[in-house]
């Protein structure tokens, strides 16, 4: 069978991290071409174009420094060129560029294509909430699979252990994905709720700001831990950027916007745009009171609800009442 062309959209953090594991599975693999493509959003550093640092550097210095990218790895500037002949194609961009990016992809990707979604966050249409995975799934007529777990993506580039879950409608693809993603120290479980898993990992990142509000208002733990979950929910609420943007939030009085130019070279924040995502489809659907944790946290970072009133929020908690 002819080898399979891997193309990944996006070349952030996570995009970076998930290019060394597939740039090297790609290379060892026969099902799959060893040259893989990745769009990167051209930008310039120190009079440099970020493509050409990473085919002569083989590192993205700005989104994952001290990390070497696979030489097979070849940054594409060109969204068209990178994904045209693609035959698996992996989504990982900050959420709020996706629509546009599927928009310029209509038409270069044949139909018999399959993707994978690492994005997480949600996307809000008339009806209500929508799914990244479908968004992509209706601009472009391809089946797509999610990928979604605890996987901070400096420590997954540090190859530390962690899992991983993917979520396909179609088995296949999804066990098709897990042989290219799959390393000895990132382990892969698929399922077939693939939405569920979708969902878990875009809501987490609220919960995120929420626990980075209340480190930043000195809480105790059994506060944080009042709003946490399992696995990803955990990780995020100690380790990821969400949490840590929160936190200096809560103890400067800075802006989100301010705080995430500032502490985050240009990497994007996904929670607090969910929070307004997922306000705007609860308040559609008359269920803002259910969620006071979602609504809070939407309140502090966009409607000047002062961050000391958090708690005060969660107390009126339905569950409670
Ligand atoms: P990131 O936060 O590093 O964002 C920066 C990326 O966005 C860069 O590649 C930049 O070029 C790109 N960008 C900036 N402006 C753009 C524009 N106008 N159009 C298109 N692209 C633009 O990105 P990331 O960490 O790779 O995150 C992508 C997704 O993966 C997010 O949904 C995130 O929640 C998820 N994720 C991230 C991590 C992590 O630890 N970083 C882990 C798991 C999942
Ligand atoms: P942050 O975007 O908050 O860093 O979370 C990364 C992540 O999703 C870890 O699984
Ligand atoms: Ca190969």
């Amino acid at each position: 069978a002819v080898p399979l062309k891997v193309c990944i959209i996006g070349s952030g953090n996570w995009g970076s991290a998930i290019a060394r594991i597939i740039g090297n599975n790609a290379q060892r693999l026969q099902r799959f071409s060893s040259t893989v493509k990745m769009w990167v959003f051209e930008e310039s550093i120190n009079g440099k174009k970020l493509t050409d640092i990473i085919n002569t550097e083989h590192e993205n210095v700005k989104y994952l420094p001290g990390y070497k990218l696979p030489e097979n790895v070849v940054a594409v500037p060109e969204l068209q060129d990178a994904a045209k002949d693609a035959d698996l194609l992996v989504f990982v961009v900050p959420h709020q560029f996706i629509r546009k990016l599927c928009d310029e992809m209509v038409g270069c990707v044949p139909k018999t294509a399959c993707g994978i979604t690492l994005i997480k966050g949600i996307d809000e249409g008339p009806q209500g909430l929508r799914l990244i995975s479908d968004i992509i799934r209706e601009k472009m007529g391809i089946d797509v699979s999610v990928l979604m777990g605890a996987n901070i993506a400096n420590e997954v580039a540090a190859e530390k252990f962690c899992e991983t879950t993917i979520g396909s409608k179609v088995m296949e693809n999804g066990l098709l994905f897990k042989e290219l993603l799959q390393t000895p120290n990132f382990r892969i479980t698929v399922v077939s709720d693939a939405d569920t898993v979708e969902l878990c990992g875009a809501l987490k990142n609220i919960v995120a700001v929420g626990a980075g509000f209340c480190d930043g208002l000195r809480c105790g733990d059994n506060t944080k831990a009042a709003s946490c979950g399992v696995a990803d929910l955990i990780t995020t609420c100690y380790g990821g950027r969400n949490r840590r943007v929160a936190e200096a939030f809560a103890t400067t009085g800075k802006s989100i916007e301010e705080l995430e130019k500032e502490m985050l070279n240009g990497q994007k924040l996904q929670g607090p745009a969910t929070s307004a995502e997922v306000y705007h489809i609860l308040k559609q659907k008359g269920l803002v009171d259910k969620f006071p944790l979602f609504t809070a946290v939407y309140q502090i970072c966009f409607e000047g609800k002062p961050v000391q009133e958090m708690i005060s929020c969660l107390q009126s908690h339905p569950e409670h009442m």
